[in-house]
C-alpha cells in the first residue's frame, strides 16, 4: 500500500498523545481528582436530558445562556463585572485558542512563547500555518517584563502567549509585566489562565486588565479547578472586537446543545464543583515543601501541579512510580518529572511510591 497523501509537513509528526493507563493513581494531566457530587450529577443530567428532547434542532449558535452562566460566575467568583458581548466559548480552551491562532495568526504571522511552556502551543501554530518562536524563561522559570520587551523586540511577534500559571512549570506571571507588554507592544496578548482558580492568594488575574487593553485576551477553562475535563468547555474573555472577530473562523454549531446545557447546569452548582479546590492547593503547598525537604529541585506553583526535579534518569523516576501504579507526566526540561495534585490518599501514594523509587 502507497503512502497516504498527507500535508508534507504533518507526515513526520505523532498525535498529542500522554498515556491514557489504567493505573490506582493517576496524576498526570492535571485534572480535579474530586467526582462531582450525587446531587451535582442528578442536576446536570437533568439539563442534560431536556437538550436530549430538541435535538433535532441545532444548538444554538451563539451560546447565549452558557454565555450569561459564564459572566454570573466571573462576577461571583472572581469579582470581575464583563458584558456577554466579552466572553466566548468553545470545545476546551484548546478549541479556543485554535480559534484565536485562526483568527489572528496565520500565513506570515508568528506567535511568541516562553519555553518551558504549554505543548499545545506549537500544534495550534502548526495547524494555523502560524510561525512559533520561543524565548526561555529564566533559571527559576519566571518571565521580566525585560525578558518579555527583549524577546518581542529580537522576534517581531504578532502574538504573544502567556501561560500564567505556566504549565508545566506551575509559574505565575507577576500582572505589571502582561501590563507592560499590553502598553507597547502593537500586537495580540494571549494570557492562558488554565489554572487561574488554584493561585496562591495576592496573585493576581489579568481579567483585571481587560477593560484598559483591547487586545489582551484572557482564556480560561472548566477542564482544570472546575472538574469538568470530559464535559469540554473553554472559555475566553477579551473586548466585544475579539469575541467579534472569531466568529470569522468558528464553526457553525460548535458547541453542541449537550455541552451547552452540561455546562450551564455545572456552573450552577459552581460552589460545589470547586470544593475541592482549597484542599488541592494546601496540598500543593506541603508537597512543595515536602519535595524540598527531601532535596529535590522544585519549581514554585500556583497550580494544580508540581514540576520537580532534577534526575539524572528521569525516565527510569517515571517508569519507577508506574510500576508502583502512580502515573506521572514526563514533560519540562531534562531530568524534570510533572505530578499532579490528587486526593490526600492519591499524593500519599506518590510519596510513598516516590520513597522507594529515589531513596533519601
Ligand atoms: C489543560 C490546559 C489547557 C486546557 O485544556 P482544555 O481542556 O482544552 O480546556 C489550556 N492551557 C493549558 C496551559 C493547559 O494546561
Amino acid at each position: 500500500m502507497s503512502a497516504l497523501p498527507i500535508r508534507s509537513d504533518l507526515r513526520s509528526l505523532k498525535p498529542y498523545g500522554a498515556p491514557q493507563l489504567d493505573v490506582p493513581v493517576q496524576l498526570n494531566v492535571n485534572e480535579n481528582p474530586f467526582a462531582p457530587s450525587e446531587p451535582t450529577v442528578r442536576k446536570i443530567s437533568e439539563a442534560v436530558a431536556k437538550a436530549v428532547a430538541g435535538l433535532n434542532r441545532y444548538p444554538d449558535r451563539d451560546a447565549i445562556v452558557l454565555r450569561d452562566a459564564l459572566v454570573n460566575y466571573l462576577s461571583k467568583r472572581e469579582g470581575i463585572v464583563v458584558d456577554l458581548a466579552q466572553v466566548w466559548p468553545a470545545n476546551g480552551s484548546n478549541e479556543v485558542m485554535l480559534q484565536l491562532m485562526q483568527t489572528f495568526g496565520g500565513p506570515g504571522k508568528r506567535a511568541l512563547g516562553f519555553s518551558p511552556t504549554y505543548s499545545m502551543y506549537p500544534d495550534y501554530c502548526r495547524d494555523t500555518f502560524t510561525n512559533y518562536v520561543t524565548v526561555a524563561r529564566n533559571e527559576d522559570f519566571s518571565v521580566s517584563a525585560q525578558l518579555a520587551l527583549k524577546a518581542i523586540e529580537d522576534t517581531s511577534p504578532d502574538i504573544v502567549l502567556f501561560a500564567s500559571p505556566n504549565n508545566p512549570t506551575g509559574t505565575a506571571l507577576d500582572l505589571s509585566i502582561v501590563e507592560q507588554v499590553c502598553s507597547r507592544f502593537e500586537g495580540m496578548v494571549i494570557v492562558d489562565e488554565a489554572y487561574a482558580e488554584f493561585r496562591r492568594s495576592g496573585t493576581p488575574s489579568a481579567l483585571t486588565l481587560l477593560e484598559r487593553f483591547e487586545r489582551l485576551v484572557v482564556t480560561r477553562t472548566m477542564s482544570k479547578a472546575f472538574a469538568f475535563a470530559g464535559g469540554r468547555v473553554g472559555y475566553l474573555v477579551a473586548s466585544p472586537a475579539v469575541v467579534d472577530a472569531v466568529q470569522l473562523v468558528r464553526l457553525p454549531y460548535h458547541l453542541s446543545a449537550l455541552t451547552q446545557a452540561a455546562a450551564t447546569a455545572a456552573l450552577e452548582q459552581a460552589d460545589d464543583l470547586l470544593a475541592g479546590v482549597e484542599l488541592l492547593r494546601s496540598q500543593r503547598d506541603d508537597l512543595v515543601e515536602w519535595l524540598r525537604g527531601r532535596g529535590h529541585q522544585v519549581a514554585q506553583s500556583d497550580a494544580n501541579f508540581v514540576l520537580f526535579g532534577k534526575f539524572a534518569d528521569s525516565d527510569a523516576v517515571w517508569q519507577g512510580l508506574l510500576d508502583r501504579g502512580v502515573l506521572i507526566r514526563q514533560t519540562g526540561p531534562d531530568g524534570w518529572l510533572r505530578v499532579s495534585i490528587g486526593t490526600p490518599s492519591e499524593m500519599m501514594s506518590f510519596r510513598q511510591a516516590l520513597e522507594e523509587v529515589v531513596p533519601g
